[in-house]
């Protein structure tokens, strides 16, 4: 029994129930909250509990993990697979969308099911993930492909994973030559710091070269989120020579404030962690209490342009429905006037002209 390790533990005493949750706060119908969870389920790690504040209804990180009765409005314009994974899987568990990289789902399970998840319909236990048959076939597809140079491991959250599938799956990816990077996408350094175990560090280490880095890309979405534990877990894998780079939605009534992401960002950038993308929420069902107008997004970015440092900025970034792909959402700040003029915006609004040598 003990000789599980303590973010194991951890796991095991998330909120996963209705009537646990009931504990922490108030739920007016209960038989309603658990048809919500029927569309995805509840789990809350012990970590993050910490940092709500209960009495208040707004808290941020409350509205991101507790579920709401408003996920069981759907609105016409939400999909099952908002960004078409599937249209462009040509074997299970993996998605080839761009020439020089795939996706694996190595698992679905999380440690945190977060309320607004584009994959929703995927994530939790149901799926049991990739059987060594499947896992067989990837390997095969990545050597059959040499023009794919990188790996991202998503899911789910693979760090939900034990050492020793991550071992199986680092081993496996490190067999075929023509794949230089390795990137995990994990909400684990946010939800579950503790999962970053020196035993996990040494593994890193161990499948990761000056050539061949392994890159992790986590996702904060709020300043509240960075706690002690959160900041000593990245720090473990930066000093490990671990790229961290950081994606998270824009949601509404969360971070949808330019002085909230001004503080998200300046504060990752502080813990060695580079503010990569800024998504347009996708249009999972049961999102659209979370989703703010592309318009608001782009002024949001624009009134961060120029008042903050340029090493905390990320892009703010559509997936396509359909799996067309991902774009930058960006006001426009350049109007060609003739051939040579161009008359340009400042980040501080004013207009300046520009001219091209005629050639
Ligand atoms: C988002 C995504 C990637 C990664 O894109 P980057 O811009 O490199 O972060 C890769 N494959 C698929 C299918 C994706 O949806
Ligand atoms: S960690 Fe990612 S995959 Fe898991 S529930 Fe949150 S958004 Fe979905």
């Amino acid at each position: 029994m003990s000789n599980l390790e303590s973010w194991q533990i951890e796991l095991q005493n998330c909120v996963r129930t209705v009537d646990e949750l009931e504990k922490y706060l108030p739920i007016e119908n209960k038989d309603r909250m658990r048809e919500v969870l029927v569309n995805m389920r509840l789990s809350i790690t012990p970590h993050t509990l910490k940092l709500i504040d209960f009495t208040n209804p707004n808290d941020p990180i409350l509205l991101m993990c507790v579920p709401q009765e408003k996920e069981l409005r759907f609105s016409p314009e939400e999909l099952v697979d908002p960004i078409g994974d599937e249209t462009k899987s040509p074997i299970p568990f993996l998605t080839h969308r761009y020439p020089d990289r795939v996706l694996i789902y190595a698992t679905f399970f999380c440690s945190l099911f977060c309320r607004f998840c584009f994959r929703r319909s995927k994530t939790g236990e149901a799926n049991p993930g990739p059987s060594i048959e499947d896992r067989d076939r990837i390997v095969e597809y990545l050597r059959s492909h040499p023009e794919v140079d990188e790996v991202i491991l998503t899911g789910g959250d693979p760090l939900t994973l034990l050492d020793s599938q991550l071992e199986d799956w680092f081993t496996r990816i490190r067999s075929v030559e023509s794949i230089h990077r390795i990137r995990i996408h994990t909400r684990v350094p946010v939800n579950l710091p503790s999962r970053i175990t020196d035993a996990f560090i040494v593994l890193v280490q161990k499948y990761s070269d000056a050539t061949h880095p392994i890159y992790i890309v986590t996702h904060f979405n709020h300043p509240n989120e960075i706690a002690p534990e959160n900041i000593i877990a990245i720090a473990k894998l930066v000093d490990a020579g671990v790229v961290v780079r950081n994606q998270g939605p824009l949601l509404r009534g969360i971070n949808d404030d330019p002085i909230i992401l001004e503080q998200l960002f300046k504060r990752l950038a502080d813990i060695r962690v580079v503010p990569y993308y800024l998504h347009q929420l996708d249009l999972a069902k049961g999102t659209n209490h979370f989703r703010v107008p592309i318009n608001r997004g782009i002024e949001i970015m624009r009134e961060l342009q120029g008042r903050v440092t340029g090493i905390a900025l990320p892009r703010f970034v559509l997936d396509l429905p359909e799996g067309k792909g991902k774009v930058p959402l960006i006001h426009s700040y350049t109007q060609k006037q003739t051939d040579s003029d161009w008359e340009i915006e400042s980040p501080f609004g004013e207009v300046v002209n520009y001219r091209e040598p005629e050639c």
